[in-house]
């Protein structure tokens, strides 16, 4: 971003560039756990859930393009080195060690629920003085609680499954 697009974000810069990349770590975290979540799931409803989850991967993805994006223009720099997505992220990662259907949809549930609390954070800072981000950050908790309910509706399915015998 050119300097006087800078000078809208003043003295909050760093902090910003700082929980953007946390953020990004986040997503690149989500990004993999869902990727090879769909890889590995089985069970019942796993070809609605694997289409769910690919879904999920390709938004995780764009997310963290749009972070990057912004945290450049901010005059930051992007984590160059995988090895900081563990020591910076706000949720984690659960790895899908058991493969299960519904495991690996709480799994992924837990996550959503994590960004949407951590994206409703960075949206209580930005506000005060950063549009730009503000619109970014409100784009992906849009995703972000879609994705909560989107996989909260298949784990329904998948209980009331076992009832429907
Ligand atoms: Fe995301
Ligand atoms: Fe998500
Ligand atoms: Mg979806």
């Amino acid at each position: 971003m050119g300097t006087r697009g800078r000078q809208l974000v003043g003295d909050n810069a760093e902090k910003l560039v700082d929980l953007l990349n946390r953020a990004l770590a986040d997503e690149w975290l989500a990004y993999y756990q869902y990727w090879i979540g769909a890889k590995v799931v089985r069970g019942p409803m796993k070809g609605e859930t694997i289409a769910e989850l690919t879904q999920h991967a390709a938004d995780e993805l764009r997310h963290a393009e749009m972070l990057a994006t912004r945290i450049i223009q901010l005059g930051g720099t992007p984590i160059l080195d995988p090895s900081r997505w563990k020591e910076l992220t706000n949720c984690g990662y659960d790895a899908p060690t058991d493969p299960f259907v519904k495991t690996v949809l709480e799994q992924n549930i837990k996550g959503e629920q994590c960004a949407i609390s951590t994206y409703s954070k960075i949206l209580e800072f930005v506000k005060e003085f950063d549009p730009i981000t503000e619109q970014i950050v409100v784009q992906i908790l849009a995703d972000e609680v879609e994705h909560e309910d989107d996989l909260q509706s298949i784990l329904e399915d998948f209980e009331d499954m076992k009832f429907a015998q």
